[in-house]
Parts: C-alpha cells; sequence; structure tokens
C-alpha cells in the first residue's frame, strides 16, 4: 500500500492512500487545486481518486471534500453525524453514510471505522486494509485513546497517529484558555506525551512504519515530537521507519507491505452502509 501525507495540521488534512489500482483520500481539508497539485507533487492525478472518507465535520478536514466530490464525480464517505453537521447538500453530492465500528470497502480497500473521542458529532479513526492483508491504520484528533481505539489500531503494518501539542508550549502559550482547556481536554487533542504512551500500546511485531501527524504548528515542534519517536522505539528495541507529517507540503511516499502470507481477510460489513 501507499500512503502520501498531503498536509497535516490544523490548516488541513488530506492523506492519500493507493492499493491494487484503488486510490482514495481519507479527509480533504484543502480545495480541488490545492489537493491536484499536491497529488501531482507525489505523481498521481485526482482524477483517479475513489472516494474521499471523511473522518469528522471539523473544516480542516473537510473543508474541500464536497467540491473535489463533485468536479470529479466521486462519494463522499462519512457517519451521518459528520453529513449532519456539515453543510454538504446531499442531493448534489454523491454520499455513502457508513457506521463507526463497521467495515466498508471501496473498490479493493477495506476500510474499518471506530469511534473516536473528539469534539465533533461521530468522529472516526480508520485501519485501511489492502487485499494482501497489509493494514494501515490512521487516527488525528482524538482527545484520549480509549482501550477500543488502541486495540483498533494494533497490529497495523503501518500507523499514522496524532501528536498534536508539547503540554508546556501549549500552557505558555498564547491561546486563551478556553481554548487550551478545550484542546487538553478528553475531547480535544493528543499532547506528544500522551501520544507516545498510546503508540507504545500500539506498537506491534508487523509495524514498519510510523508517521506522526496533526502536529500544532503554534504549539509543537517537528524535533521535539522526533526525538520522544526515537526514544520510545529505542525503549522498545524497535526499528522502523519514522515519519513526521508536514502541513505546507506533502510528506514524501511511503511505501507499506505486509511480511509472510496474507492474514485471513476482515469481511466488508456492507448492509450497515445507507446510500443517498
Ligand atoms: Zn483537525
Ligand atoms: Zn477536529
Amino acid at each position: 500500500m501507499i500512503i502520501a501525507p498531503l498536509g497535516s495540521g490544523s490548516a488541513g488534512n488530506a492523506y492519500y492512500f493507493e492499493s491494487d489500482g484503488t486510490s482514495i483520500l481519507v479527509d480533504a481539508g484543502f480545495g480541488p487545486r490545492e489537493t491536484r497539485k499536491r497529488l501531482e507533487l507525489v505523481g498521481r492525478q485526482i482524477e483517479l481518486l475513489k472516494g474521499i472518507v471523511v473522518t469528522h465535520e471539523h473544516y480542516d478536514h473537510i473543508r474541500g471534500a464536497e467540491r473535489i466530490a463533485r468536479a470529479y464525480g466521486i462519494p463522499i464517505y462519512l457517519t451521518k453525524g459528520t453529513l449532519d453537521n456539515s453543510t454538504i447538500d446531499r442531493d448534489e453530492t454523491r454520499i455513502v453514510v457508513f457506521q463507526n465500528n463497521s467495515t466498508f470497502a471501496i473498490g479493493d480497500l477495506n476500510i474499518h471505522a471506530r469511534r473516536t473521542m473528539h469534539d465533533a458529532a461521530d468522529p472516526a479513526c480508520f485501519v485501511i486494509e489492502a487485499r494482501d492483508g497489509t493494514r494501515v491504520g490512521l487516527a488525528s484528533d482524538l482527545g484520549f485513546t480509549d482501550d477500543c481505539v488502541v486495540r483498533h489500531l494494533r497490529d497495523c503494518d503501518g500507523l499514522f497517529f496524532e501528536a498534536n501539542h508539547d503540554l508546556d508550549m501549549l500552557r505558555m502559550g498564547t491561546y486563551p484558555w478556553s481554548i487550551k482547556r478545550r484542546i487538553m481536554s478528553r475531547f480535544g487533542h493528543l499532547s506528544n506525551d500522551d501520544a507516545m504512551f498510546a503508540v507504545q500500546r500500539m506498537i506491534g511485531a508487523e509495524l514498519k512504519t510510523l508517521c506522526l501527524i496533526h502536529l500544532s504548528e503554534k504549539n509543537n515542534h517537528e524535533s521535539i515530537v522526533h526525538d520522544l519517536a526515537n526514544r520510545l522505539l529505542q525503549r522498545n528495541g524497535v526499528q522502523l521507519e519514522l515519519g513526521i507529517a508536514k502541513q505546507f507540503q506533502p510528506t514524501g511516499m511511503f511505501e507499506i507491505k505486509r511480511r509472510g502470507a496474507p492474514r485471513r481477510a476482515m469481511m466488508p460489513s456492507g448492509a450497515q452502509m445507507a446510500l443517498f
């Protein structure tokens, strides 16, 4: 599977996934022109996308979804809570509603959705599974990593996981106290320490790539996250590819492949989807 974070953070999020000829975006936080440009930077074409899967309705994740979907005639996959709290015109846009804690398919990709804790209506994180059993997890915008999410994201071959802020930088920073409190709450964002603690619980024998995502521009720094992650990997005696997703440009291409025999594929539960 190929994964290209096109941009990550509160100014916009989009992650490109591709396997066996199926390519999708998870989140579409940039407009059509910017999304097209960033895809071209990683050698991919926006016309070939088969769908846009949305984690939640916050602007930095959904801003470009409707315009891209309409311009290229592709469906948007989202929970009913996300749809109801968005401005997406459901008569003019192809919409597929999925339920959290279920599995759906787009082409050759199976997508396992799990509810997360965040101040959105029905936010989701995903494990995206290719035909050969390669599994890549993506979770951002979590206030707290509950046991269900940890179990969901364990045993992945690749993990894209939020490390939003350095707690001291946030506390000392210029944000109003109400916003600081929101970010630090169980429905806000993960601090670096919380993220490392969660990642530690999710590191499995299969994990080959770890990429930290959705870093705060004001309250975090790539070098802090890099040091923390390196220390975590050393402590656990793990060697793997480490990435930190950038906000204003794509963060290259990650090629992630499962070692050994394919796992027994988890079947999509299509009955739980509603078509609009
Ligand atoms: Zn966000
Ligand atoms: Zn959010």
